[in-house]
């Protein structure tokens, strides 16, 4: 059966199809600058040549026709028609409290998401755009909503509870939600994999390192904390936001420099991070080239993104009480082989020790600590994509 994974922005949209039986991938691609002039679709089907199509993608429908086209073209597609198409799985980012699986998309189902819009404004909106667009273009195939903070929804009140008044949990679900909990389930459940254990059986802490970033604590299966919030601001040194700061700091900013508190708002998610610390980039590895260089403020700020993260590994160890696994997953968790020597440099005493030769890998599944470590540190490729596929097949079944 071919599922189609579909993950909608406000003017992007990505899309994979992918071969539920042997999860191999179609065809995927990218449309971006929907709504906006000098629209283009890349689309790679497997085993062929990248396709470029520059046209005019005026709204989303648009695009999801386009991606239909371009799937079912006669020479770059990969399918006859769209009756090949088994389900589409959307990419949901937020879920509030409503959600804490995947579900089958009803009009019931969108009115739910429609109300969680106000606590993701830039996400929500954008994928009930991209939902309705594949409902009037497909409308006899059932679709599928799998949400980022469904995962953490196992946390307790303990976890998820933020020292406020309670009032404004009970008027605005102010609370902790987490978010790339479908990268942690996909990430801790092949980590137990990889161990050759059951995942119902361990701890595992799961470090999704990408430009944004989080850390979770899966405890026998379910999270049991997550380092992600309210919103994806809060949490480990990322690319361009903050982190963890102390609130005050917003109101004297805003003071000083006469920001309002959007603008705040948008200089700790956009202009914060490795960005912001350093003055180089978001991008870690101009920041690691930029350290290697001699640039101080380079390498303070990777110093202290490692540390965060370090920081939030021994967080969750009390939380669990110990750990089995920690796994490193992501675009920098995947790649950057110096930088989990870095943190690994703060897990000593946990009995675990990372080996050089074994960590000297990139996107591969990989146990990366010396044998005999009483804590197994691995490396382990994250693929949301094929997770939304996995959870969209279990729910047309
Ligand atoms: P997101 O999905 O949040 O945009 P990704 O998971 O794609 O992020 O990760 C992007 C980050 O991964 C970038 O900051 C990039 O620098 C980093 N990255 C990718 N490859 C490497 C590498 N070889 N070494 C260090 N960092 C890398």
């Amino acid at each position: 059966m071919n599922i189609l994974v579909i993950n909608c922005g406000s003017s992007s949209l990505k899309y994979q199809l992918i071969d539920s039986d042997s999860e191999a991938v179609l065809a995927k691609g990218l449309c971006e600058r929907i709504g906006i002039e000098g629209s283009v679709l890349t689309h790679t089907a497997a085993g062929k040549d990248k396709v470029v199509i520059e046209t005019p993608m005026p709204t989303h429908t648009t695009a999801v026709k386009l991606v239909i086209d371009a799937l079912t073209d006669a020479n770059h597609g990969v399918i006859n028609s769209v009756d090949e198409i088994a389900a589409v799985g959307h990419r949901i980012v937020h879920g509030g409290e409503k959600f804490t699986s995947s579900a089958i998309i009803t009009d019931e189902v969108i009115k739910n998401i429609e109300e969680c819009s106000d606590l993701a404004p830039l996400h929500n909106p954008a994928h009930l755009i991209g939902i309705n667009s594949c409902r009037e273009l497909m409308p006899n195939v059932p679709m599928v909503a799998v949400f980022d903070t469904a995962f953490h929804q196992t946390m307790p009140e303990k976890a998820y509870l933020y020292g406020l008044p309670y009032e404004y949990y009970e008027k605005y679900k102010v609370r902790r939600y987490g978010f790339h909990g479908t990268s942690h389930d996909y990430v801790s459940a092949r980590a137990a994999e990889i161990l050759g254990k059951k995942r119902e059986d361990m701890k595992i802490i799961v470090c999704h390192l990408g430009n944004g970033g989080s850390v979770s604590a899966v405890d026998h299966g379910k999270c049991v904390d997550t380092s992600m919030g309210l919103t994806p601001l809060q949490g480990i040194i990322m690319g361009t936001r903050s982190g963890d700061i102390d609130p005050a700091i917003c109101d004297f900013i805003c003071q000083k420099e006469g920001l309002t508190s959007q603008e705040m708002n948008n200089v700790l998610n956009k202009k914060s991070g490795v960005l912001g610390m350093s003055g180089v980039s978001s991008d870690f590895r101009d920041v690691e080239a930029a350290a290697k260089e001699g640039n101080k403020r380079a390498a303070n700020a990777l110093d202290a993104y490692y540390y965060s993260v370090a920081k939030y590994i021994g967080a969750y160890v009390a939380a669990m009480n110990g750990v089995d696994a920690i796994a490193f997953t992501a675009g920098v968790g995947e790649n950057n082989i110096s930088g989990r020597v870095e943190i690994a440099k703060y897990l000593g005493y946990l009995g675990t020790e990372i080996d050089t030769e074994k960590n000297n890998v990139r996107g591969v599944d990989a146990v990366i600590s010396k044998d005999g470590s009483k804590v197994a540190l691995l490396c382990v490729p994250t693929n949301e994509e094929l997770a939304i596929a996995r959870q969209t097949l279990a729910l047309i079944k």
